[in-house]
């Protein structure tokens, strides 16, 4: 590309931008003001110092508009239920006697008031605050944050966008508040939403907002026709207002599809597209639609979700073609960087070689105003940056940790009877009740107790030395003998070890297999103040030495009652690791599939009758449309039966799952073909099990009687009642008894009270069966 062919400048700009701090700072001043130690103020002066330093860092790197309003205490959706005057009855009181406890209070809950709901932000990682809407909702205007970061921003002499999640998506997010029937759609609110939005956008421009950017990410999904028109009306509202800023309408995490016409015709300024995965779909449907004449396009080339630096010469590529479709093509990261830690150079324990392939949000900033620079200036003005870019992409591209001929082998020679197992279930099941010998109405449990304090000062003093490895392993054999002890004497069918040497189910695992990286500073948002750090899977995957089976055969020893083996698998691992970008997923799953594989021989070997292979992200990344949805669940569905399939029939495979909505993926739990599966049900009265039933599933199944989220201990009966309901639709032959999940976040007394009540539970109903 020349000098010539960029018509405009472009400008470099990103959507949002990690909230903690270099050192965790928010979360330190937030979890300390909730204990007392830091007063507001002092909570207020953390945050401006961090939205100021975080305004200053992209500055300086020459980000030319800076995000505003999308820093948050908490969570960035109800900051807009806040925005929207939105507040739930039951929060009301409290957030008019004090915003911000208020405010905390809608987040967390208090002793007497439920929280709001909280559950995934698209396919990310990221949790929000789930809005409660009704038709008695009356929404107020309250742009006081919005504001407020807005005129810090231009204090500073800085060109602001405000960033607002738009109506569209605010609605679609929403859900009937409680009392409110289910079947309420808040989408009927949106026109009694858009005034409302229509005087924040005043507000803003009174402020000295030149643009303000609307996100709306729900647009990147599967749409019906009445969303799509609500998205047309609410834009032609807001878009022919006199008083308005410049309007950004931004959409990631997908395509825009259908939408994508809808806004191109809508009095808009901007469209801010993804064009990383959905580069393809977005540029077709660009050009069906004739471009954007006359209105200003983001283009969203650098991944704001993975960790991978940027193929430089390939966005150039991209935003050249743009630059015939609109009237000024400007560069951003496809989403909020919020989903990516902040500095890839901090991490001094990857090697310098491997740590250049890696792009936090302070790299990624870097290459979006090296892309802006290309474009404006023309190629020769970032030789030196494109260079190095080839050279990290080459090394990265031919690295023997990218590229492990043996696991490539393996991997191309996996034939289907691999991922088949050699019986059918009928078969199978026979074979296992005669090695097994358990009573009808198994009982068990999902695999972890409690991680208790001293569990892990026993791995921090590990870490820090106070203790050495002997030490602390015999400090898990004691828990496991604890664990076992108490399991035989509450009467369980089919016990398990415990996990006590686990910090994390899929950081266990990442830890000791070869082709992932740990990362010390890596923290990103979770929810709230909850940060994670995810593993890096960014090599050819494979196991050199077993992860699990010294522990599984220790408390076999212990007892005569089958221990089970616990192993996370393929697809969780892939769904909560920061994955490669340079291979289709399908190949990484089966990598890590067959690494697990080997574990699952082991534990065989070692004379596990019983292995557990937990799959709870299968549900969660699945991909935002439906199109998407078969391919996602081949690929899913194939590397958890390769992990499994190995054993023998008379070895029984176990699977679990928690996430209440399963109806959808009812015929992919089906194609695991594991022998049993236990799922989350207990707040949902057994819906599970009806939706097992309504599809015929022909396996054995555990839908949970004990809400594991709750300090509450349900009493025998209670279990009791919900097992019957389970009879309802599980023949007795094939119903297990367990709880919801694992028990990793109980205290022991209301652990040891619930599992003794289950096994009276279950005893009660193989009397009333007998
Ligand atoms: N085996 C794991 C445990 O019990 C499963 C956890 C999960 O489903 N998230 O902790
Ligand atoms: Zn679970």
């Amino acid at each position: 590309m020349t000098a010539k062919s960029a018509a405009a400048a472009a400008r470099a700009t990103v959507y949002g931008y990690p909230r903690q701090g270099p050192h965790r700072e928010l979360k330190n001043a937030v979890e300390g003001y909730w204990k007392g130690r830091v007063t507001a103020d002092a909570l207020r002066d953390t945050a401006a110092g961090l939205r100021r330093s975080n305004w200053r860092q992209l500055a300086d790197a020459g980000i030319d508009e800076v995000p505003t309003g999308d820093f948050s205490y908490y969570d960035h959706v109800l900051d807009t239920t806040v925005l929207l005057g939105a507040i739930p009855a039951r929060h009301r009181t409290a957030v008019a006697a004090d915003p911000l406890d208020g405010y905390f209070a809608m987040a967390r809950g208090t002793q007497d008031v439920a929280p709001l709901e909280m559950t995934k932000w698209f396919d990310t990682n990221y949790h929000y605050l789930v809005p409660e809407l009704g038709p008695d909702t009356a929404f107020t205007a309250d742009p006081a944050k919005q504001v407020t970061e807005l005129t810090e921003a231009l204090a500073l002499g800085l060109t602001p966008r405000p960033v607002l999640v738009g109506p569209v998506t605010y609605l679609l997010l929403a859900k009937p508040a409680p009392g409110v029937p289910a079947d309420f759609d808040p989408l009927t609110l949106l026109d009694r939403l858009l005034p409302v939005y229509a005087e924040i956008l005043a507000d803003l421009r009174a402020a000295g907002a030149d643009w303000v950017q609307l996100d709306e990410p729900a647009l990147a999904a599967d749409r019906t026709p009445a969303e799509l028109n609500a998205a047309e009306r609410a834009y032609r509202d807001l878009g022919t207002r006199t008083d308005r800023p410049k309007l950004l309408v931004a959409s990631y995490f997908d395509r825009l599809g259908d939408a994508l016409p809808v806004l191109a015709k809508a009095p808009v300024d901007g469209l801010a597209l993804d064009f990383t995965d959905a580069a393809a779909a977005n540029l077709d449907a660009l050009a069906a639609a004739g471009g954007l004449p006359g209105k200003r396009l983001v283009a969203g080339v650098v991944n704001g979700r993975n960790i991978w630096i940027n193929d430089l010469q390939k966005s150039l590529s991209t935003l050249g073609t743009l630059l015939g479709l609109a009237d000024r093509v400007d560069i951003a990261a496809s989403c909020s960087l919020l989903h990516v830690p902040l500095d890839a150079s901090a991490e001094r324990d990857i090697a310098p070689q491997i740590r250049r392939w890696l792009a936090f949000a302070q790299q990624k900033t870097a290459e979006i105003v090296t892309l802006a620079k290309g474009l404006t200036q023309g190629t020769d003005a970032i030789t030196a940056e494109l260079a190095a870019n080839r050279a990290d992409l080459a090394s990265r591209a031919t690295s023997p940790i990218t590229h492990d001929p043996a696991v490539r082998d393996r991997a191309a020679a996996v034939t289907d009877a691999d991922t088949h197992r050699s019986l059918p279930y009928a078969d199978r099941t026979t074979a296992q009740r005669t090695r097994l010998g358990l009573p009808l109405l198994p009982t068990t449990t999902i695999g972890s107790f409690p991680q208790t304090t001293a569990l892990r000062t026993a791995r921090a003093d590990l870490r820090t030395g106070r203790i050495d490895t002997a030490g602390y392993e015999e400090r898990i054999r004691t828990e496991i003998r604890d664990v076992i002890s108490f399991q035989e004497k509450a009467g369980l069918d089919v016990l398990v070890h415990g996990e006590p040497e686990r910090n994390d189910m899929v950081q266990y695992f990442a830890e000791q297999l070869t082709g992932y990286l740990a990362t010390r500073h890596g923290w990103v948002q979770s929810y709230g103040t909850r940060y994670v750090r995810p593993p890096v899977l960014a090599g050819d995957i494979s196991r050199p030495a077993p992860m699990t089976v010294r522990w599984t055969t220790y408390a076999q020893s212990l007892t005569d009652r089958p221990v089970k083996g616990m192993l996370t698998g393929p697809v969780t691992m892939l769904a909560w690791s920061f994955v490669r970008d340079d291979q289709p997923l399908g190949d990484t799953a089966r990598q890590v599939a067959l690494a697990l594989r080997d574990e699952v021989s082991d534990l065989e070997a070692a004379g596990t009758a019983v292995i557990q292979v937990d799959e709870p992200a299968l549900r969660e990344t699945l991909p935002l449309r439906a199109a998407d949805h078969p391919a996602y669940l081949a690929w899913a569905t194939e590397a958890f039966r390769l992990t499994t399939a190995v054993v023998r029939p008379d070895t029984q495979i176990h699977t679990h799952m928690c996430y209440a909505e399963f109806g959808d993926i009812v015929q992919a739990i089906d194609d695991l073909d594991a022998d049993v599966i236990s799922l989350e049900a207990a707040r949902s009265h057994m819906q599970v099990a009806r939706e097992l039933a309504a599809h015929g599933y022909p396996r054995e199944a555990g839908p949970g009687v004990y809400d594991i989220h709750s300090p509450r201990v349900p009493g025998p009966e209670e279990a009791a009642a919900l097992l019957r309901t389970g009879l309802k639709a599980i023949p007795a032959t094939r119903l297990w008894v367990n709880p919801d999940c694992g028990l990793k976040t109980r205290g022991w007394p209301e652990t040891q009270a619930a599992l003794e009540n289950l096994v009276t539970a279950a005893r009660t109903l193989r009397e009333e069966l007998a």
